[in-house]
This record gives C-alpha cells, structure tokens and sequence, in this order.
C-alpha cells in the first residue's frame, strides 16, 4: 500500500508551520485562521483545534493557546523526529518487524533510501529494460548488493543474504545492481511522541501516522547511530472504538456449567460511530485456545449424542473443548487467518456503528466452544464465527447449516433457534455473493456443532474457504466486507 508523499509534506507543512509561526511569537497574537485543505483526521483535528483557539482568543474568553502541537518536547524526542525523518531511516518505520530480519526491503528501498543514485549507461538501461520488456516510465532507483549491505550492515547489523524477504526488483548480475522505477512514496511517519528507555542501549520510540494511527519502533543505540530492532503499527481499530471493555464467563449463565475453558477474556468493543446501532455483533475468529484440543466438552446440552460426522463422529458424546484447526497449504495455521479476518470484519463493523465482542483478540484465548458461545448469548445480538475448511479444493465459502434431524432440531435451544440460524446464514452468503466471493455449491452444509448446540441467538459457523484458497490481506478484506454486508442485510431484514 503506498501513499502520496505529497499528502504527507503538505501535513508535515501545516504541523511545522505552526510551530515556526509560535516560535516567532514574541506577543501572544492569536494564531490567523487557517483554511488549508485538510488531508488527514488529524490534520483536521489539528486545523479545527487552531480555528478554536482563534475564535476563543478573539473573543477574549481564554488566552491560553497552546496546542498538543505547540508542546515543548524533550530533545530526544526532536532528536527522532529528525532522525526517522532522514531518508536512510525513514524505510525502517514502513513494514512490521519483531526481528530486523523481516524487514520488508521492498518498503524499505522503495525510494532508495537516500543512497547515492548512479547515473545509468545506456547499455545498463537497455539490459534493465530487456529485463523487465517494458521502457522505463518513471525514476529508476538503483541500489548495488554494496550499497545494500553497507546500509544495512549500519542500520540493522546484518547483510542482504541475512534478511528473510526478497527484494523484488529486477537484478542485473554484470552490475550486481538492483533496479527499481518509483512513481510514488511510501511510509506515513508524522512525528515522535515519546521515547522509553528499556533494558541497556533499547529504546522505544512511539510515534504518530498520518490518519490519526500510531507506531512503535525499537531501537538499540550503537556508537553514535542506532540499529532498527522492531517496528509495529498500533492496531487501526482504536480510530473506531475509543471504550473496550473485557468480558468474562459467569458460570452462572445458561450452560456455563458445560465448559472447561473459561479463563480468557472476550473483548466487548464500543463503536465511536455517532450513528450506532445498539446492536453487538460477536466475532469469533475460530480455533486459537492453547491445549483445547486435549480437553472435551458435551457435545449437547441435554447430553444426547451428536447427530452427524464432522472433526467429531456422529454418536460421540463429547468433542474437543476447540480443536487445533487446518493448516493453509503454504503452512499458516488456521487460526491465525480466522484472527486476521475477524480484526477486519470488527474494524468495517465498527465504522458501521455496530459493537463487535471480539472472543478472540490475539493468538490465544482460553475460552473453549461453548465458554464462547454462552458469552455471546449474554452480550452480543448474533455471533458469526470464521473458519476455513480442511479441504484443499479452494471450493469457496459455505455456512454451517442446522442438520434437518427431527431429534436435533427438537432439542433446546436448537428448537427454539435454528430458524434464526439459518437466516442469518442465508443473509451472510448473499453479503458474500455480492461482494464477488465465491460459493460452494449452495452455500450451505447441515452440521451438528457445539456453537449452534449451545446457541441462544441467531448463531453462524462459517467456512470463507479452505486450506487451498488465497488468505492475502486483499482478499480477507473482501470476505469480511461480504460479511459484513450479510450482517446488515440480516438486521434490515428485523427493521433494525
Ligand atoms: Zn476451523
């Protein structure tokens, strides 16, 4: 994803033109309002704060004017916003790293880096062209394995051969040169915040993004420069939800007693929305609970066996409390594509005005199948869990359906529910089909599980896929935006 440099020098404009003109002051005049064009939230925010300030000054109610812009900082958090500023450092705050090696050099390079360009001979330019079978259109960057290495070798301590990611230019061995043409810029740094100081040379620094979101790089002080050690990117949800809250099990609720797992905590997020919708959506990302597939749980609440074959037999009594789930055939676990999904379906639901129960908000919750469904049926208004098949067929998405068995459908709370499950499941594959996903057969497989056992509000297992389908960040998005789609056709259909 890249975005507009000029976007981000026009706020680094207004920002720092605020600081010049407090600066310059040697009176307290009111600031002149300002009408720029604002870009970002925060630029907003920031232009709104001014505007205030101006209006309030004017009419001589407050003098006081200073904004969280205006603070003085600390010299080592202006000594970063320098620092990361710098073209050479700048790269290193554009990909998520808990290790250097993962680096993504592909941002990292993508404007050079602030490395010295050569200019290219006309044999070069024709080998890269050849190369790449297209004339160049833009600013080539071309960076040699010496100038890679030596840069990295500075900021990171390790070598190109070290690094985990490829740089994906086009190389031209005669040249030991990599070559890449540029039409944008990427990155998003606005300016530091704070700086922490952990164990020895480490430190923290936070620092906001343009867009209102914010960003914490580790870095390790050696001799006079500093080596990149991680980078991540706070999660985006916190522009959409400013109140989570935790929710935990109450074993006195309706079949709390059934489950063994329960220790975890599910997270109740409240919409900022100014249009919310008082309704909670749970979000279950499927699988993710250390240990669950070695513990059991009833499969049925009046302890009747299970009526038809699944990962669990029909006729079993019991079934994993959560089992481990399928693993991608490039080797990602399951669980760890249902989490990335759910935190996108939860930030679309968010923006919507919906509250969303996240029961799982990292890579391991100990709250087992039915610890998360007697959560849901406390707080949340349905609840849609995400799971991918074990098939490796990439057949397409498909809802887990009530099982049309007299036996199962009379039992409570199937009796009582399954009309509203099927519903719900019915309006997630149309959310889907109109987002262009695509659907296995009739979108729908009749399956005795736990979830729908234990559920007393329209419940959903879903299968987006299976072991075989793309789980790229691209099309997790668009599986989430179906669903959401699904979940508002479901509650227009109620009149809510
Ligand atoms: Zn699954």
């Amino acid at each position: 994803m890249k975005r507009l440099m000029i976007l981000f020098l026009a706020g680094a404009m207004i920002l720092s033109g605020c600081v010049s003109t407090k600066q310059e002051e040697t009176s307290e005049a009111p600031l002149e309002k300002v009408s720029l064009p604002a870009d970002t939230e925060s630029e907003k925010q920031a232009l709104e704060e001014i505007q205030e300030e101006t209006e309030e000054a004017t009419t001589g109610k407050i003098m006081e004017k200073e904004t969280a812009e205006e603070k003085i900082k600390p010299p080592e958090v202006l000594f970063f916003d320098t620092y990361f500023s710098d073209s050479e450092n700048r790269g290193f705050l554009c990909s998520e790293y808990e290790k250097p090696q993962d680096i993504d050099l592909n941002e990292l390079y993508y404007t050079g880096a602030g490395l010295e360009q050569h200019s290219m001979t006309d044999e070069e330019r024709a080998a890269y062209e050849d190369a790449r079978g297209e004339v160049i259109q833009y600013d080539m960057i071309c960076l040699t394995t010496a100038q890679i290495n030596q840069h990295l070798q500075e900021k990171t301590g390790l070598t190109l051969k070290q690094m985990n990611t490829d740089l994906d230019w086009i190389y031209l061995p005669e040249y030991d040169c990599y070559y890449f043409q540029v039409s944008d810029a990427n990155g998003d740094f606005d300016e530091c915040t704070e700086v922490i100081h952990s164990e020895g040379d480490t430190v923290q620094v936070r620092y906001n993004r343009y867009g209102g979101r914010k960003g914490m790089a580790t870095l390790k002080k050696e001799g006079e420069d500093y080596l990149f050690l991680a980078n991540q990117f706070e999660d985006e949800v916190y522009l959409y939800s400013d109140l989570q809250e935790e929710i935990r099990l109450d074993d006195s609720w309706l079949y709390g007693e059934f489950s063994e797992i329960s220790t975890g905590a599910a997270i109740l997020y409240h919409t900022n929305s100014n249009k919310s919708k008082g309704i909670v959506i749970c979000v279950n990302a499927g699988h993710g609970t250390e240990g669950g597939s070695s513990v059991k749980t009833p499969c049925h609440p009046d302890q009747t066996p299970k009526v038809t074959s699944g990962s669990t037999g029909a006729g079993a009594y019991t079934a994993a409390a959560v089992s481990s789930g399928t693993t991608f055939l490039d080797g990602t676990p399951e669980a760890k594509v249902t989490l990335a999904a759910a935190k996108k379906l939860r930030n679309i639901l968010l923006q919507w005005g919906y509250d969303v129960l996240m029961i799982r908000d990292g890579d391991d919750v100990q709250l087992d199948n039915i610890a998360r469904t007697v959560l849901a049926n406390n707080y949340a208004d349905c609840h849609i869990a995400l799971h991918w098949d074990s098939t490796e067929n990439d057949k397409g998405a498909f809802f887990m359906g009530v099982p049309d068995i007299a036996s199962y459908r009379a039992m409570e709370p199937v009796a009582s529910h399954w009309m509203e499950h099927e519903e719900l499941g019915t309006c997630l594959i149309e959310g889907l089909k109109e987002n262009d996903i695509r659907i296995y057969s009739e979108g729908r497989m009749a399956m005795d599980l736990t979830q729908t056992s234990f559920s007393t509000i329209p419940s959903v297992d879903i299968e987006l896929g299976d072991r075989a389908s793309d789980h790229s960040g691209e099309q997790l998005f668009q599986l989430a935006y179906g669903l959401a789609k699904g979940i508002s056709l479901f509650f227009e259909k109620q009149g809510r």
